[in-house]
């Protein structure tokens, strides 16, 4: 079983795109169910609303799961297994307020000392314990051994006992802290494998001491996946606009092209331009690379354009406004000049819409515009140009410069025989 686990506090990254879309080719691959759990236990930080947003861009991604779960929901379990460790003694209360634990903390910096838990509490009387009526924290206590990840993108990653600290697993309020209630659901959802962002490397030895000090047995494997920097080397943060999937998608980006891009980077596939039915075939994690892929605007706007290309004439038709192949047609001539939906619609809409005419070329529009309406139909464009000319009288500038922008609304663009072959049909709409 595999999982992806997004948190509903904000527009969904291209981070978590990208391991969404891994979990889902594996889980293809593994014959294994993808589940989605949506981690809302951190209740200041979710925003309503955002995890309906996450499971639509999902299906708009083709990405299909078996099931939903919501990460409060499982409160109870999480409860039940910090009893049984504090049972078992592997876990503590603890009592120390975090005013006091703030000035630890401040102490150990101010000693450039990475600070860690001084385990205060972790041996105290029962009788001390009970009688104790402060709220507490619970800790599990440090592990004895150092802890080793296998991780399927960074290989062999060691942990000492001293890193992964005497941890909170139980918030003073007894909510389950993020590390508890992911390590508890991936166990109770028996989870094989755990794809997801290299942010979250430092969390997993504390994952595995806890479901090792639950006596769970299974062996859970990660992979980690590098980050995503922008074209200054920065992680890609929610101050890039291009690190939004829905700003993306708003541009004029196409679910196919992103999910290549996302795919290609970082990646050593057989081919530029695929989906995702092709990378199920040959999609290897181990091939990642370990260092971080650099986001690139012109890479993405190359991709998105071949996908256009390739796309259905109806289909791309609908994406600038119409239901007709014609009208695919006509935009993939202009993708020459345009690499996104929001661009080829920004170069048809004019092309229906009244036409700003240069004052120099107004005299020749009208009497161009009169003689097509006059013209009878020519399946040509050299015969429609002959007549018109011809009929019009006019010639040169004066005649091809105000045809143009008739029957394209610009001043300049591809070869208009080419146009001319799409808009036939419509010439009466056009030319009005
Ligand atoms: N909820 C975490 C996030 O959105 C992911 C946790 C995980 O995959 O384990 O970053």
């Amino acid at each position: 079983m595999l999982r992806f686990a997004p948190s509903p506090t904000g527009d969904m990254h291209i981070g978590n795109l990208r391991v969404a879309l891994f979990n889902f080719i594996v889980s293809q691959q593994k014959k294994e169910d993808l589940i989605i759990r949506i981690e809302d236990t951190d209740k200041e930080r979710n925003i309503e609303g955002k995890d309906q947003e996450i499971l639509d861009i999902l299906a708009l991604f083709g990405i299909t799961y078996s099931q939903v779960i919501y990460q409060s929901e499982n409160f109870r379990f999480h409860s039940a297994m910090a009893l049984q460790l504090l049972h078992e003694k592997k876990a503590f209360s603890c009592f120390c307020s975090p005013e006091w634990l703030e000035k630890k903390r401040e102490e150990a910096k101010e000693n450039k000392e990475a600070y860690r838990y001084d385990d205060a509490c972790r041996d105290l009387l029962a009788e001390l314990v009970i009688d104790n009526l402060n709220p507490f924290t619970i800790r599990l206590a440090r592990p004895t051994d150092t802890i080793i990840i296998d991780d399927l993108i960074k290989g062999s990653v060691s942990f000492e006992p001293d890193a992964v600290d005497s941890f909170i697993i139980m918030r003073q309020d007894k909510t389950p802290t993020y590390n508890f209630a992911c390590a508890v659901d991936d166990m109770l959802s028996d989870i094989s494998l755990v794809i997801r962002g290299e942010d979250h490397m430092s969390n997993t030895p504390k994952q595995d001491h806890i479901r090792k000090s639950l006596g769970y047995e299974k062996n859970v494997q990660y992979a980690h996946l590098p980050i995503i920097l922008n074209d200054m080397g920065k992680k890609m943060s929610k101050r890039d606009d291009a690190s939004s999937v829905k700003w993306l998608l708003e541009e004029g980006f196409i679910p196919s092209a992103i999910s290549n891009y996302l795919i290609l980077i970082g990646n050593k596939p057989p081919c530029e331009i695929f989906d995702i039915k092709d990378a199920i075939k040959w999609f290897n994690l181990e091939s990642i690379s370990k260092s971080p892929a650099r986001f690139s605007m012109d890479l993405l706007r190359h991709i998105n354009k071949e996908h256009l290309k390739k796309m259905d004439a109806t289909e791309l038709s609908r994406y600038v406004g119409f239901a007709d192949a014609n009208i695919g047609e006509l935009a993939k001539i202009y993708l020459e000049e345009a690499s996104t939906t929001k661009e080829l619609k920004s170069k048809i809409t004019p092309i229906f819409a009244p036409k700003e005419m240069p004052e120099e070329f107004k005299e020749s529009a009208k009497i161009i515009t009169k003689t097509i309406k006059d013209a009878p139909y020519f399946e040509e464009y050299d015969e429609f140009k002959s007549y018109v000319m011809k009929t019009s009288g006019l010639k040169g500038k004066d005649f091809f410069k105000p045809l143009r922008i008739l029957l394209t609304g610009a001043q300049n663009g591809p070869d208009i025989a080419l146009v001319y072959k799409y808009l036939k049909n419509y010439l009466g709409e056009i030319v009005k």
